[in-house]
């Protein structure tokens, strides 16, 4: 998935970056677990979101 698709999540400290084995990656949301207006899996791309905190998300593999 391209940063592009993603779109702020492709931008974001908050985003957890999880790659299964066959190759597909999800975006799941760091902020889910501690506040409710923020899905865990935000539907992408995603254009506006107030939890947005520029930088590189976290990759899980
Ligand atoms: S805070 Fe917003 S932009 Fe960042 S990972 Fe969550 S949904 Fe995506």
């Amino acid at each position: 998935m391209s940063e592009r698709a993603a779109g702020l999540c492709g931008f974001c400290r908050r985003a957890r970056v999880l790659k299964s084995a066959s190759g597909s990656v999800f975006i799941q949301c760091g902020l889910a677990s501690a506040d409710p207006r923020f899905p865990k899996w935000p539907r992408l791309p995603v254009l506006a979101c107030a939890g947005h905190e520029p930088g590189e998300g976290e990759a899980v593999v």
